[in-house]
């Protein structure tokens, strides 16, 4: 069966454009087979030394023997020592190839790029129209919300100072959608946003490549103070991109019983984007910055439930965002977009009036057991749970229990949801200048401040 995945698994990496290294499929086959007949011809040796005594015992009368057994016992020795460090460097080697190879992708994913997405549905009230008095960026400044200039001076441009409601906004949608998450079964987290550059690896983010502009060469690395090391820091972290990184982090070797599935975790954690090869339109303003606060969803859960975990999430999102009254469609990702981990993609898009186009406000992705292989989280399935039922017959170490499926879902991506309300909810006063701001009735339980103004 080895030929038909490779074909298959090479068709479906074209389709997804994922840049596998020439031959890339074709080494992993072989290296394949070069592990299992390494670690074959390694066990036949290592059976031989167990028995390797009783030869040297049973010749111990005669020394011609017993000289020839001793020579037979450290030859033996090498040739092992030789074998284990092949099956090393051959694991090695399988695993660095296998880190390129992306996930399979799920049947009714439109096949292509961005512009292949399928419209499932559409929600919120009729689209506001296009225009350019409704940009985010000059409404800000009428109101006094953003800092840009300063932003610039202290970091660069892309960061940004949040003011007065933009501020309290922050606060407020992060809360709201944090108190929906809850109500929902996830338990509340915070996460660290510095990550292993290892673990952001095996969650499928590619470290930054210099040679290329890529959109998902996005991480910034650490470089770590002196005697880092000592004090038994990892020796090469990134800042986290999402906390879909370190919340999947979290479940890293574990073996968790069936009983506790679905784990459905909410985190709240600062995103860092370099945005390597980013469109300048985009740029402007909060659309595409290099920090931004994010609240995830993230759930482990078991094979047969993932595809209905997802629509689940994609549920609980609908209602933050009908909540937050926005125009919005689901789409369904084309392969193009699914990147190495996803089998499967949702993306909502608001309607933003002043960018005068409909801008990506969540993503949700079923990893299926992508991230679990490379993380090694498994589960334990019911029948091996319960101690009134028999054992199985198998010993069931935990190499043998099955990979956990792993989805990741934006449930608040602050600053992009600022834009969607202030493009959406400014009020103009008769000759056109803003004079405030409606904001989402939703939101006023979690509003720390006197609220402007309210949306009926
Ligand atoms: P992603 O993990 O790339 O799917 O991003 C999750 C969500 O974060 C997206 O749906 C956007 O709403 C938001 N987002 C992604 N990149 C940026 C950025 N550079 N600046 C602001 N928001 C972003």
């Amino acid at each position: 069966g080895l030929v038909e995945d490779i074909s298959f698994k090479s068709h479906n990496a074209f389709n997804r454009k994922a840049p596998l290294p020439n031959g890339a499929l074709q080494s992993i086959a072989r290296l394949y087979a070069d592990q299992k007949a390494i670690a074959t011809a390694l066990n036949a040796k290592r059976h031989a030394q167990s028995t390797i005594g009783d030869h040297i015992r049973a010749s111990s009368g005669d020394p011609e023997a017993k000289k020839a057994a001793l020579e037979d016992a450290k030859f033996l020795k090498s040739e092992i020592v030789h074998l284990e460090e092949e099956l090393t460097a051959t694991e090695d080697r399988l695993l660095a190839l296998a880190l390129a190879v992306p996930n399979d992708t799920h049947p009714s994913s439109p096949i292509g790029p961005e512009d292949a997405a399928s419209v499932l549905s559409i929600h919120g009230p009729e689209p506001i129209p296009a225009s350019s008095s409704r940009d985010h960026v000059s409404i800000a400044r009428c109101l006094g919300l953003f800092d840009l200039e300063a932003a610039a001076t202290v970091t660069g441009s892309s960061w940004y100072y949040l003011l007065n409601e933009a501020a309290l906004l922050e606060m407020a949608i992060t809360n709201y959608a944090m108190s929906m998450a809850i109500a929902h079964g996830f338990t509340p987290v915070t996460t660290p946003d510095v990550v292993s550059l290892d673990i952001a690896r095996r969650c499928g983010f590619t470290p930054r490549d210099p040679q290329s502009s890529s959109p998902t060469s996005q991480m910034y690395h650490i470089t770590q103070h002196p005697g880092a090391e000592q004090e038994g820091h990892h020796p090469e972290l990134v800042l986290a991109g999402t906390a879909e990184i370190p919340l999947a982090g979290m479940f890293a070797n574990k073996v968790l019983n069936s009983r506790e599935l679905p784990a459905k975790v909410v985190g709240l954690g600062k995103a860092f984007r370099a945005e390597a090869g980013a469109r300048g339109a985009d740029t402007r303003g909060l659309y595409r910055v290099h920090q931004f606060t994010k609240l995830e969803l993230f759930v482990v859960t078991t094979q047969e439930q993932s595809e209905q975990m997802m629509d689940e999430m994609k549920q609980l999102q609908t209602q933050i965002f009908e909540g937050l009254g926005l125009t919005f469609r689901v789409l369904d990702m084309p392969t193009e977009e699914l990147g190495a981990s996803a089998y499967r993609k949702y993306d909502m898009e608001a309607w933003m009036p002043g960018r005068g186009s409909w801008g990506e406000i969540s993503s949700t992705s079923n990893c299926t057991d992508y991230q679990s292989r490379r993380l090694h989280i498994r589960y334990r399935p019911e029948s091996l749970c319960s101690s009134s039922e028999p054992k199985s017959s198998s010993p069931a170490g935990p190499k043998t229990l099955p990979f956990a499926h792993t989805l990741n879902g934006t449930a608040a991506a602050v600053p992009r949801l600022i834009v969607a309300l202030l493009e959406n909810g400014a009020r103009f006063d008769k000759v056109g200048n803003v004079v405030g701001l409606n904001l989402p009735k939703a939101l006023q339980p979690f509003w720390v401040g006197a609220i402007n103004s309210e949306r009926d």
